[in-house]
């Protein structure tokens, strides 16, 4: 716990390949104090977007070239500055960074050193898109601050307690191994955060709950986690695997791409870019956006049918495979963007699946709410719950929790 002048307030940095989205918490209380993003970075328009929260200051916007992350970082400091919270705050305990790739070795929250950056930065391979900007936003930040504990929360690390007959492909292993080739699954701040939530929205303890996940944004994944411990989950190598997404498809036959290499001629880069970001509801429909897709089934559009149907169809078998890698489910739980507002999809996620326990009450679905919430009728045998997801807050108590540890304090 902090005392009164100890350093108590985390800085989360979300480096994307063009953004940087921050928070700023101040752990005491876990109040928030600000959040911003800087967007469309290295382009001639580039936006900062700020928003004090503290003093109910008022949002203020910038729009520059800002050339690369380390200007993204040194504008959005210097906004946090003008309310006296800046990177040179001695208020500052650490800044946590979300890593997206830990690969096998980053099984948790890691304070970074030279070696651990190098390490994060040979993982670059697994996730080519997202570690080079992650990687950035941490030296960066090393730089601003030498002296400041850094940590990396990385999206795979909830996964690593998944035993091997979960993570392990059904292929070569010496080809797998050789190559890192195995499941690793991602969002997992936000399966940690939602499944420790749901549990006490239950008035249970977590090491006696298992629940199903389905964290449900623009990506989208379900996780099976018993008694607080990851057990399965759906993405894999990347985050392509498993459920129908925004514009991913999730889960195909691999033959796929052999076919449209042979029989299409289309090249590696190509399929990679078809299955990522010409597939899912996007592909189906054109659509990626849940509210848009209910409006046009609204309409009486075929396409916009058949990319919902397709999309709940994905998520009934994973509750059902889940249901069945577990045993024993107390709760499913909807979480993310779709999962949170969407009460459609929550409701043709568990249709027809009554036998197994589990059904909506249409009056508490419809409800929205931005509060943890029941939407199961009482006398359940099953929970089906919403539980807003809040990876900041989570990172920020990883953070706060290794660096104060590691200061001895
Ligand atoms: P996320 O990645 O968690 O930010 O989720 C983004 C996605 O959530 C969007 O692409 C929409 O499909 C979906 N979404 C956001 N708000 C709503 C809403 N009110 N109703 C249905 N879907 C929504």
């Amino acid at each position: 716990m902090s005392t009164p002048g100890t350093p108590a307030r985390v800085l989360v940095l979300n480096s994307g390949s063009s953004s940087v989205k921050y928070q700023l918490l101040d752990m005491a209380g876990e109040e928030r104090l600000a959040s911003g993003l800087v967007e469309r970075i290295g382009e001639r328009s580039s936006r900062l977007v700020h928003t004090p929260l503290a003093a109910g200051g008022e949002r203020r916007e910038r729009t520059e070239r800002i050339a690369d992350h380390t200007r993204a970082l040194r504008l959005l400091s210097a906004e946090l500055d003008k309310d006296g919270l800046g990177l040179d705050s001695p208020e500052l305990a650490a800044v946590g960074h979300r890593v997206v790739h830990g690969g096998p070795r980053f099984t948790g929250p890691t304070l970074v050193d030279d070696g651990v950056l190098a390490q994060i930065e040979e993982l670059v391979p697994l996730a080519p898109l997202h570690q080079p900007a992650n990687v950035t936003g941490i030296r960066t930040a090393r730089e601003m601050r030498p002296d400041l504990p850094q940590v990396a929360v990385f999206d795979t690390a909830f996964h690593a307690t998944m035993p091997e007959h979960a993570y392990r492909y059904a292929i070569d292993t010496a080809t797998a191994d050789a190559h890192l080739v195995r499941r690793y699954g991602f969002h997992g701040t936000s399966h940690a955060y939602v499944s420790r939530r749901a549990a006490e929205l239950l008035g249970r303890a977590p090491e006696d709950t298992n629940v199903i996940v389905l964290h449900l944004g623009n990506g989208a994944s379900a996780s099976a986690v018993a008694g607080g411990r990851c057990v399965d989950t759906s993405m894999g190598l990347t985050p392509l695997e498993g459920l129908v997404m925004g514009t991913r498809s999730g889960d195909i036959d691999p033959a796929v791409v052999f076919h449209l290499a042979r029989v299409a001629g289309m090249s590696v880069d190509g399929i990679d870019e078809l299955l990522n970001k010409r597939s899912g509801l996007s592909g189906l429909c054109g659509d990626n956006d849940m509210r848009e897709i209910r409006r046009r089934i609204d309409e009486g559009d075929r396409a916009a049918e058949l990319a919902f149907a397709i999309y709940a169809h994905r998520l009934r078998k994973y509750i059902g495979a889940y249901a069945a890698v577990l045993g024993r489910v107390d709760a499913v739980v909807f979480t993310a963007g779709v999962g949170e507002n969407a009460a459609e999809v929550r409701e043709a996620a568990v249709a027809g699946l009554e036998g197994f326990g589990l059904a909506v009450d249409a009056a508490r679905n419809a409800v929205r709410s931005d509060e943890p919430r029941l939407v199961s009728p009482d006398g359940s045998r099953v929970a089906v719950a919403v539980v807003p997801t809040d990876e900041e807050l989570e990172i920020a108590r990883q953070t706060f929790a290794l660096a104060t540890r590691e200061d001895g304090q």
